[in-house]
């Protein structure tokens, strides 16, 4: 008898289940989880499930019940009684449901109710002491369990979670990607990073992932684009807020459609891309990301140039002296030219840089010396 090889499994969420094992998939073979960010009352949760259902490519209702605001006077959600309004929309249109648990509390409640399944938000997966209790309360149960991006883009926090889930024994799990906050927002609520759920991927090929395009988003405007791009990185599914009347919604207001719109955008998005396109668009958005870093580094770079123009400046005060520098601005000039040139720029283009650097350094070491008389040379470069 041969003996067998026995590979290490270096995968450790090895065992989770495919998407469509749980999830009923769109026509295009992609999971689609459509709702309203909070259920609000009777009515709204019902007229829009109602209008979901109708829509085949639509797996699962989503909602919250509780709602994480950022300030306390906001709406904090309707609580435990909405889940009579799920179970009723469920009754009636057959759709399971999906609502957010962010405390052992929340769970034990959502599981007694017989929820379909749940989500972790981003501001549960940040935090491991929530995510262990809540594991722990769903030992032993294998309803499905979506675990959303940590609000910063940290990858390992994002498995921590979904790893922490897994040793409780849930199989049914996938990845939300909603994007990452920072203190000075770009065009997006919350910045994609592609490369992160990318790199996710790429760790657990077997991991269904769910790009979230309206909290990335943060309206509506932007939810086709971020969806296009799931969908050409070749996600498994979206979860996008449906509102039955976005503009007076209690949350997120701006990036709720109407049901209508929300059909009509899932006719828009280009489900099946050629071959070939999803290598590019990876291939792209690393050199993208690459882009990104260079750029915050020549920032940087820039900055503490500047400080050190600055300490000289403050140096050259306390000691009560200009210096005529004129050979050593000639020298830097030339040496850095050349060392541009050797590196593939251009003469011109080193040049134009140099000279808005030293501008701003002389401009920086006037103000300091409150001199407003120096030429070019009277000043570090
Ligand atoms: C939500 O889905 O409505 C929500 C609060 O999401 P997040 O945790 O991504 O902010
Ligand atoms: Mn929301």
């Amino acid at each position: 008898m041969g003996h067998q090889i026995v590979m290490p499994n270096n995968n450790p969420l090895a065992d989770i289940k495919p998407l469509n094992s749980w999830l009923k998939l769109a026509e295009s073979g992609i999971g689609i989880i459509a709702g309203p960010c909070s259920a609000e009352n009777e009515e709204q949760v019902l007229s829009c499930a109602r209008d979901l259902a109708k829509n085949k490519n639509v797996g699962a209702f989503r909602t919250g019940i509780w709602k994480p605001r950022t300030r306390p006077e906001g709406f904090e959600g309707a609580g435990e009684i909405a889940l009579r309004w799920l179970d009723q929309a469920k009754k009636e249109t057959g759709l399971p449901y999906c609502i957010e648990v962010a405390s052992a509390r929340h769970t034990e409640i959502a599981l007694k109710h017989q929820a379909d399944m749940l989500w972790l938000g981003a501001r549960t997966t940040v935090n491991p002491f929530l995510v262990q209790e809540i594991a722990d309360v769903l030992k032993g149960t294998d309803i499905p369990v979506l675990v959303k991006n940590p609000v910063n883009p940290d990858l390992e926090l994002w498995i921590g979670s979904l790893e922490r889930l897994y040793k409780s024994g849930l199989t049914k799990l996938a990845a939300i990607h909603r994007g990452f906050s920072f203190y000075r927002k770009g065009p997006y609520r919350n910045s994609p990073m592609w490369e992160l759920p990318i790199e996710l991927k790429s760790r657990f090929p077997n991991l269904p992932i769910l790009t979230d395009p309206s909290h990335i988003a943060g309206s509506r405007s932007l939810l086709k684009e971020i969806s296009q791009k799931a969908i050409n990185l070749e996600m498994d599914g979206l979860m996008i807020e449906v509102h039955p009347n976005p503009g007076i919604a209690l949350t997120d207001k701006n990036q709720q459609v109407t049901p209508e719109a929300f059909a009509q955008l899932l006719e828009e998005l280009v489900l099946r891309k050629r071959i070939g396109d999803k290598e590019f668009e990876i291939k792209l958005e690393q050199l993208r990301s690459e882009i990104d870093k260079l750029d915050s580094e020549l920032i940087h770079i820039l900055a503490r140039r500047m400080q050190i123009i600055d300490e000289i400046g403050n140096y050259k005060k306390v000691n009560n002296i200009t210096i005529l520098q004129l050979d050593r601005w000639r020298e830097i000039a030339s040496n850095r030219v050349a060392q541009a040139e050797n590196m593939g720029l251009s003469r011109e283009f080193i040049t134009t840089l140099l000279n808005i650097v030293h501008d701003e350094s002389i401009k920086r070491q006037e103000t300091i010396l409150g001199n407003s008389n120096s030429k070019p040379g009277d000043t570090e470069l």
